[in-house]
């Protein structure tokens, strides 16, 4: 996961992309960087931290220009370090350029060892830098067709955005894994991970960059082409369940949408239920709980309050980290717990330890019965297209296979899971293109 921003048409490019970035951040904390193009000449600034640790009023005033690109990131492939942080500024025979990369690619080893014995030297450890090699090398006449000769050599998930003096271009990978959309603010063309990226900038949502498609902007003017034939649609569906921003749009609908069907859905499925209440692990479980409470009619009550200074546990890239984070951030509401039959409703299962704190600290907190509802399929089998799930022995579904089995792991008297038909249904309305590898180890690619 990581969140990429690109605009081309505002003078304002740089500062845009600050704000656009800032709505991105839950992408991505580790690193921040923004890149701009003035007059032929590009500038960047990139730094470890949040967006607003990296970047001042005095940073964001040299980067000048109308046409910016933005990263924020966490690492699936590469350490956390600066030199790993993007955009990745380059020179080449084409001139100046850099590059902003959301997802994996499957097949990086096998490319940078050729790259290596041919003597190519890396800067970074991140599977991204490898595109930039390929481009370098690409007979073609111009940066943006070399860009396109040589994208269809990458196995696996990519949205790319490329600065250059002739153009911004934006591509997504033919199976279209991680999100890209195109929006337009006056005169200007956007690109973004997420819709949220645009609409706070006061921009129009346009649609989404198709998969083995590619958008470039030069001269105000913006056109498209395919680099590759579409794949089977395979777009993550793991945005839906966790990663978007609730406002965000993903197949027509917000994400806020998609979660409230799931949680109607995840009630429809259990067959009998007692409780007294229904609430979500905040902030995704609540959009659940609410779609949960209104098909059952049990009423919703928050039962944690979020320190919402404390971040993401799932995105630490540390374990010691994650477990800091995971007590810091939910204090259980006592009153609403005590005496209570409580549904509770959780995006994913991943390693189950998370969960087992949460319910110690509501029976803990006087709660007189926990029914755990999870909103999606359990996770069976590992990500390798940029989400940063662990490996598959550290999957408690994998792991204990059953789910009584998992049900005692972590403490609950029930536990349910939604069903892959279902969650699908709730987020494609119709369409089912999407990857569901976690969840039935069934990899596109
Ligand atoms: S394997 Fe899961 S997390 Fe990874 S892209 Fe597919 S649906 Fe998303």
């Amino acid at each position: 996961m990581c969140g990429i921003f690109g605009i081309s048409g505002d003078k304002e490019s740089a500062k845009l992309s600050y704000i656009a970035l800032f709505t991105l951040q839950h992408r991505g904390q580790e690193s921040a960087g923004i890149a701009s193009l003035n007059k032929g000449r590009l500038s960047y600034y990139n730094g470890m931290g949040l967006v607003n640790e990296v970047f001042n009023p005095s940073i964001l005033s040299s980067l000048e220009g109308d046409t910016a690109i933005g990263h924020v990131r966490y690492s699936t492939a590469g350490s956390s370090t600066v030199n790993n942080s993007q955009p990745i500024y380059f020179k080449c025979k084409y001139g100046e350029a850099a590059a902003a990369h959301n997802g994996n690619i499957v097949n990086a080893a096998e490319i940078k060892s050729e790259l290596v014995n041919s003597g190519a030297i890396f800067q970074s450890d991140t599977d991204s830098e490898i595109i930039i090699h390929l481009i370098s090398r690409s007979s073609q006449k111009d940066f943006v067709s070399a860009a396109a000769d040589q994208l269809p050599k990458l196995k696996g998930a990519y949205s790319f955005l490329f600065l250059h003096k002739d153009a911004l271009l934006a591509a997504r990978d033919p199976y279209g894994f991680r999100p890209l959309i195109l929006a337009k603010k006056g005169k200007a063309f956007i690109f973004a991970s997420e819709t949220c990226a645009a609409s706070v900038i006061g921009a129009d949502i346009i649609r989404e960059i198709e998969p083995g498609e590619a958008a470039v902007v030069r001269g105000g003017r913006i056109s498209f082409f395919r680099f590759a034939a579409p794949e089977r649609k395979s777009r993550c569906i793991f945005e839906q369940v966790y990663f978007a921003r609730p406002d965000s749009i993903i197949c027509g609908q917000t994400v806020q949408n998609a979660r409230y069907l799931i949680g109607q859905h995840l009630f429809r499925e259990l067959k009998s239920l007692k409780a007294d209440i229904v609430s979500g692990v905040p902030d995704s479980g609540t959009s659940y709980a609410l779609g949960f409470s209104k098909a059952s009619g049990i009423p919703y009550v928050p039962v944690f309050m979020r320190n919402h200074y404390a971040g993401r546990s799932f995105i630490q890239p540390d374990q010691k980290m994650r477990e800091f984070t995971a007590h810091l951030k939910l204090a259980p509401i006592k009153d609403a717990i005590y005496g209570r039959k409580i549904v509770l409703i959780d995006d994913s299962l991943v390693r189950g330890t998370t969960s087992s704190k949460i319910i110690g600290s509501l029976r803990k907190a006087g709660a007189k019965k926990i029914i755990m509802a999870i909103a999606s399929p359990p996770i069976i089998a590992p990500c390798f297209y940029g989400i940063d799930t662990p490996t598959q022995k550290e999957l408690i579904a994998f792991r204990l296979k059953e789910i009584e089995r998992i049900r005692k792991f972590i403490g609950a008297d029930e536990l349910h899971y939604l069903s892959l038909e279902n969650l699908i249904k709730a987020c494609g309305r119709g369409d089912r293109g999407f990857c569901s590898a976690c969840f039935d180890g069934s990899y596109p690619v």
